[in-house]
């Protein structure tokens, strides 16, 4: 007999995070009859009609599982079978609209069944539930059943199975379960691929003994191999360094838990939620310098090397997310260093007989499993900015969660972004939501270029996705702008100003509507090329720029002086080539002021004049490799070549501007913040005036005060400008972005500046400031472009 019954369709992040035995608990609870499926949209729940179907309603929303998230509950009438209970059937396939959930850290149970000698699982270093675990990360196809992903090829014993079928069991259908008789098993190998020993306990110990000694381990994580070393032990961080040919990139470290970062780094609240949410991201932490005057005296012994993150004043902590780092860490009794296993050129190693080709020259063993990875996913950066979780590096644990899209972009699908040559992530518009796909790198390495190819091919199987609207950065010269070309026809390629997509992608991650008015926008970066129509200036190189602007238009009204990049690219890996520039272009007299200030004692100006002077200004004079460029990155690598170390050559992008914040930091106080002194000294600030201010401090000052003077003078100009052209707006809201704002110092100074003068700061949060997070805006910029056109 059939009868009046509902159908609800729930969708968003429901699939593989316990969402059918949830409704068949609460329908048992309601007395509801009728049955639960997934199918390609969601989740579909078919049940009599009766009062309880709001209250039921109601319920899902309020008691959903964790790691769930509903973007849509729609309900419609229909005429059911003559159900007598409740059950949960089997999915049925039809055109994919669910979401596809992230890879998450091991939850409290499993670790608690991981320590559990009379476990089922005691040890099982791939133990995992439906509240944690692989997905992405070994998700074939859609949707998502354990025949779908890399472990189809473990049969489940009978004890497994039974958890599966059991809707009360936290494994009820969780695809990835396994256990210590049916599941992937660990291998211990030498660096020539040779197996020591495949007995679970001993490869554990076998590796923990290695590490102790100092020696380099490949080990197999939830999105790629890592290559670990004893965090304590300096000489093994050491020959990391020398192996991975990274002198001075500071590497993270992964702790066991949180009370393991204890004197070796501070965490806050907010910080210490980032390290244990499911994401379990690498967190940048302030380190604790004085670790051996700590009152903990059970971690002195566990002082970590100083040359994991050299002069630099945060460290980057994770903490265990996986069984098998879990397993290793509370035998290690003190963090590892923990960095993507690639050798210099090629992409971070996935599979097992790439480790053993590639990772043998580097590690002395290879810990790994027989449950292949599909994905790469690097480790996720977070970073706490003025209390707020800022994402620098967006892969494990976020991808692929989708992003909701302010008012206006319901409507907007199909659309793929290639995003920017270095930070390159690349994007996916569909139906009204973003899906940010994960970090790669620079894709000017042939390596990292076939990664996208194929991460984009992978990806629009995976979710179904077509490409109707294809979007890439303006500049002819990127290798994205390239490969977008290959991809489109001639119709359906949009190309979009790299400032204009930061700007766009910060709006959208801070919920701005589309018919939002116009905005200022404030983007500091390294380079971005601009298409010049719009704008008085005669160089198309910025970095350091003020605009109007909304999702369609983006009008630029000033920006840093140019000056010259000595060399063109050399100038982005010498700094003091940048040095020489800016003397040049703001210090009249800048070689006669070198002689007095340190009266011949050796120091970055001495340095300089031992240059080809006369040269370097010809090559200026005649245009010859010295292209005008108004770039912030290239002023912060200027006035770090004088202070810092940091003057001839920067081994990895960032690190002279890293050493110029890690100075002003030593002497920065909460009273820097406040910028009324600046605003009575220098009332109509400018970069010329800002130099010769430096160059006076330069004969008595402290390098770390010259580098405080210098953020705080940069704030005082940029909040000026910000407070001239308020004028031109109607809003008060600011966009932050631009790679630059990855330095809290300099951001802590906008935000609060911007506060005090009745401005509205617009940061980044879900979305990188850095060129991470291009991709996004890239595509709705696109897209809203072609809304006014049409
Ligand atoms: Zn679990
Ligand atoms: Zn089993």
């Amino acid at each position: 007999m059939s009868g009046v019954g509902i159908q609800l369709t729930i969708t968003g992040q429901v699939q593989g995070v316990g969402f059918r035995p949830f409704i068949w608990q609460l329908a048992n609870e309601f007395q509801l009859c009728g049955e639960v499926y997934n199918n390609a949209q969601g989740v579909i729940i078919k049940v009599h009609k009766t009062h309880q179907m709001s209250a039921f309603i109601e319920a899902i929303q309020e008691r959903a599982p964790r790691l769930a998230h509903i973007s849509d509950i729609s309900q419609k009438t229909i005429t059911t079978a003559n159900y007598q209970t409740f059950t949960i059937a089997h999915s049925c396939l039809g055109k994919m609209h669910t979401q596809i959930p992230t890879d998450v850290a091991t939850c409290q149970d499993c670790l608690t069944e991981l320590n559990t000698p009379t476990d089922r699982r005691y040890h099982y270093a791939l133990n995992n539930c439906i509240h944690c675990g692989p997905r992405y990360s070994i998700i074939e196809r859609m949707p998502y059943d354990r025949s779908a992903t890399t472990m189809a090829d473990f049969a489940m014993c009978e004890p497994c199975a039974i958890q599966y079928r059991d809707p009360q069991n936290r494994r009820f259908h969780a695809q990835p379960i396994a256990c210590n008789k049916c599941g992937p098993t660990l291998s211990l190998l030498n660096n020539s691929g040779e197996i020591i020993t495949q007995d679970a306990q001993a490869c554990i110990d076998e590796c923990v003994t290695q590490l102790k000694q100092g020696k380099i381990v490949a080990i197999k994580g939830v999105g790629g191999f890592h290559l670990a070393v004893d965090a304590t032990n300096t000489e093994a961080v050491n020959r990391l360094r020398l192996k991975k040919h990274r002198p001075h990139k500071p590497f993270a470290i992964m702790a066991r838990d949180i009370n393991a970062i204890q004197g070796i780094a501070f965490a806050d609240e907010t910080e210490r939620a980032q390290l244990q949410s499911p994401a379990a991201p690498i967190v940048l932490l302030r380190q604790n310098k004085n670790q051996s005057n700590t009152e903990l005296a059970h971690n002195i012994a566990h002082n970590i090397a100083h040359n994991i993150t050299l002069d630099m004043p945060f460290i980057g902590v994770m903490l265990a997310n996986a069984p098998m780092q879990h397993l290793l860490a509370s035998r290690m009794h003190s963090p590892l260093v923990m960095t993507s296993a690639n050798l210099s050129g090629c992409s971070p190693v996935i599979d097992n007989v790439q480790a053993i080709e590639q990772l043998g020259s580097i590690c002395d063993c290879i810990l790994t499993h027989n449950r292949s990875i599909l994905r790469r996913l690097d480790d996720s950066l977070v970073q706490v900015i003025d209390g707020k979780p800022s994402i620098m590096r967006r892969a494990r644990g976020y991808v692929p969660h989708m992003l909701d899209l302010p008012k206006g972009f319901e409507l907007c699908d199909s659309v793929t972004a290639f995003g920017a040559d270095i930070k390159n992530a690349p994007c996916f518009i569909k139906q009204g939501k973003a899906l940010l796909l994960p970090h790669l790198g620079d894709v000017s390495n042939p390596a990292i270029l076939d990664e996208l190819s194929r991460s984009l091919t992978d990806n629009q199987q995976l979710f179904a996705h077509q490409n109707q609207l294809i979007v890439a950065d303006k500049h002819a010269g990127y290798v994205t702008h390239q490969q977008a070309k290959i991809l489109a026809n001639s119709e359906n390629l949009q190309l979009v100003n790299h400032h204009h997509a930061h700007i766009a992608a910060c709006l959208a991650d801070n919920g701005i509507a589309r018919e939002h008015p116009p905005v200022l926008a404030l983007v500091l970066d390294g380079l971005g090329w601009h298409d010049g129509s719009h704008s008085q200036a005669t160089h198309s190189l910025f970095g350091g720029e003020l605009f109007i602007a909304d999702y369609q238009h983006c009008q630029h009204l000033r920006g840093l002086p140019a000056t010259p990049l000595i060399g063109g690219d050399k100038a982005a890996t010498q700094p003091w080539r940048n040095l020489f520039a800016q003397l040049e272009c703001h210090v009249d007299d800048w070689q006669a002021q070198a002689q007095e200030n340190r009266q011949g004692k050796p120091c970055a100006l001495s340095q300089l004049q031992q240059q080809p002077i006369a040269l370097l200004r010809s090559a200026i004079q005649n245009n010859l490799n010295t292209p005008l460029a108004s770039s912030a990155g290239r002023l912060f690598d200027a006035v770090s070549a004088l202070v810092s170390d940091c003057f001839a050559e920067q081994s990895f992008e960032g690190q002279a501007a890293m050493k110029l914040e890690a100075l002003a930091w030593h002497d920065f106080t909460e009273n820097s913040l406040d910028l009324s002194d600046f605003k009575r000294s220098y009332p109509s600030p400018n970069i010329k005036q800002m130099w010769q201010q430096i160059m006076s401090l330069y004969a008595h000052q402290t390098p770390s005060a010259i580098a405080l003077f210098f953020h705080r003078y940069l704030a005082h100009l940029l909040l000026f400008w910000l407070r001239q052209a308020q004028v031109q707006v109607r809003s008060n809201k600011v966009v932050l972005s631009g790679g630059v704002m990855q330095n809290a110092l300099l951001t802590r100074l906008l935000v609060h500046g911007l506060q005090q003068q009745q401005q509205v700061p617009l940061c980044h949060h879900k979305v990188p400031c850095n060129d991470g997070g291009i991709s996004l805006g890239q595509a709705l910029v696109a897209w809203a472009q072609l809304q006014e056109r049409t």
